[in-house]
């Protein structure tokens, strides 16, 4: 692959500043006879509605608020979840979650550019914050939200699932063990053939197109599969459905990413057609793959290592993914623990989109 001179040592900056190397999750130890983390659910999509019976499902959370511009659906999901209507919040008098004690932290399932201002809002208040992904829509928010949790002294995470998802796990502890020998490449893609009207399709809203959105998992995967940072990137971006759909954000991005140790990853996302999300990881002495990898059940990994096959579907069903999230975030609450996918890697994740869309010449 060519690299062009400039963006290699940009990026390699970058990855410096980031600290070189992607950590490796783990799964949080029970957590016993923890407090519950009461969590204050912040817009009442489609997201929110797997994550509030994850974190009921699991041993150390709880919803203890809602915050929604439509008082019928919260109360409609407060009567589920048990929570007073003291405890039902609009965007406009959100800030008075401060003086609500059975609200620790709240969970941003906002669209995309609005993820920074309630995370700030949240932290001035004196709540924890667990962010949906994208982080943000742009590096300054991300920063500006690290900064308000820092002052705030409140802890800051980015709700990238798959951290906690137990087959994504083994794939990487393979990596780490060497069952591939050494890896050579990656490809990955995640997209779906979108319907008019979404926000996501919204530029002000969504930030950018599906990279923002579903490619990301392809990006964040890349980089804990490799356990580095990219060095390198190159990218294209077409928009081939002239239908209304596309006059504010691309339809398609594809890109390749180079790492430090010489691994190369070819990525593509799409709002165009439906492509299920996988990846596979090529070595020396095999292959892992995992299809479908990003979706919420079903994960199915598939492995050849030096002619041993190995075939393991997830070994439970929606919202396990999210019940280990919370229960992790809940449990870095409750210890004062840094999480595992704190504000930082969101910042990652948003510096190399950036890198992405600067490749693909679309301005951001
Ligand atoms: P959604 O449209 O289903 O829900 C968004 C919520 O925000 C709705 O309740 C809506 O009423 C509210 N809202 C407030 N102001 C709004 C505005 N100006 N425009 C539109 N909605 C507004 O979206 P979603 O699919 O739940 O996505 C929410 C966030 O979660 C996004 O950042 C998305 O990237 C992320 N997400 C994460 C995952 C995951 O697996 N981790 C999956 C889907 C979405």
């Amino acid at each position: 692959m060519s690299m062009n001179r400039r963006e290699f040592s940009r990026l390699g900056a970058l990855a410096l500043a980031a600290g070189v190397t992607c950590t490796l999750s783990a799964q949080t130890p029970p957590a016993g006879n923890e407090r519950k983390t009461g969590y204050a659910v912040i817009g009442l999509g489609r997201i929110a509605a797997h994550f509030m019976p994850g974190a009921v499902n699991s041993t150390n959370s709880a919803i203890t608020g809602l915050v929604s511009g439509h008082r019928d659906k919260a109360e409609r999901i407060a009567a589920q979840y048990g929570v007073p209507a003291s405890s039902i919040y609009s965007y406009d008098n959100f800030d008075e979650i401060a003086h609500n004690p059975a609200i620790d932290a709240v969970y941003v399932a906002l669209p995309n550019s609005m993820h920074a201002e309630y995370t700030i809002r949240a932290a001035k208040a004196g709540k924890h914050v667990l962010c949906e992904k994208p982080m943000a829509t742009s590096v300054a928010d991300c920063e500006a939200m690290i900064a308000a949790c820092k002052r705030a002294n409140v802890k800051l995470m980015i709700a990238y699932r798959c951290h906690f998802e137990p087959l994504h796990l083994r794939s990487i502890q393979m990596i780490r063990d060497g069952e591939l020998g050494q890896v050579q490449a990656i490809s990955s893609c995640f997209g779906f053939n979108i319907a008019p009207g979404e926000w996501r399709l919204n530029r002000k809203l969504a930030g950018g197109g599906p990279l923002y959105d579903v490619g990301i998992y392809c990006l964040n995967a890349c980089r804990y599969l490799t356990g580095e940072e990219p060095a390198g990137v190159q990218a294209f971006a077409s928009t081939i459905d002239h239908d209304g759909r596309f006059n504010e954000v691309e339809e398609n991005v594809s890109w390749t990413m180079r790492f430090p140790s010489g691994i190369v990853a070819s990525c593509a996302t799409t709002y165009g057609a439906n492509m299920t999300g996988y990846f596979k990881v090529y070595g020396a002495k095999g292959w892992v793959q995992i299809d479908p990898a990003f979706n919420y059940d079903g994960v199915h990994l598939r492995a050849e290592l030096s002619g041993q096959v190995i075939d393991q579907l997830s070994p439970s069903h929606d919202p396990y993914q999210f019940v280990a999230e919370a229960e992790h975030f809940s449990h870095c609450v409750q210890n004062n623990l840094e999480p595992q996918c704190p504000g930082e890697e969101g910042l990652k994740d948003m510096r190399y989109i950036a890198e992405i869309y600067r490749s693909a010449g679309i301005a951001t």
